[in-house]
């Protein structure tokens, strides 16, 4: 997911509010809000956050399968954990830094295809649409397929195809 822009061609140019920033320390952004381990996964896996995605987010668990890595990112900006998400980031797209937009909730996440991406592939795509509210505005959504491959052994996000 490249920082799952919706700034898509054609997109409609999004509203910025004028009125300055509300006082928050400089610096880095927000620290990831922290989710019960036992709440749902926000990737919609169905399983607990804490057999899912959380291993990956706190750095005990390696993702197996691309997918996995997919539905961690996805969760990742859930979360706004953008640390994680540069993380999983390939080296060689990650961006220098990435901000992510707080007036944006991702809400869930459909996975509707993924090829190769397994425990003895070194590549593989998955395809999924992502769903959102922007400013407590009605649910929209995006669908994207993703190049994953592995760097160090680590799946890891390369880019949109
Ligand atoms: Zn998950």
């Amino acid at each position: 997911m490249t920082g799952m822009s919706k700034r898509s061609p054609g997109a409609r140019p999004k509203a910025r509010s004028a009125r300055p920033a509300p006082a928050r320390p400089a610096g880095p952004a927000a620290p990831p809000a922290q989710l019960d381990p036992a709440a749902r996964c926000p990737c919609c896996s169905g399983l607990a956050y804490g057999a899912c995605c959380g291993p990956l987010h706190a750095g005990d668990a390696r993702a197996g399968r691309a997918e996995q890595l997919m539905r961690s990112r996805f969760s990742a900006f859930a979360l706004g954990d953008a640390g994680y998400l540069l993380r999983s980031w390939h080296s060689s797209t990650r961006p220098a830094r990435l901000t992510l937009d707080p007036a944006t909730r991702w809400t869930r996440l459909e996975i509707l295809g993924t090829a190769d991406g397994g425990p003895f592939h070194a590549e593989g795509t998955v395809e999924f649409r992502a769903y959102y509210r922007e400013r407590g505005g009605a649910e929209e959504s995006m669908r994207e397929n993703s190049a994953f491959a592995r760097e160090d052994g680590a799946w890891v996000y390369v880019s949109a195809l």
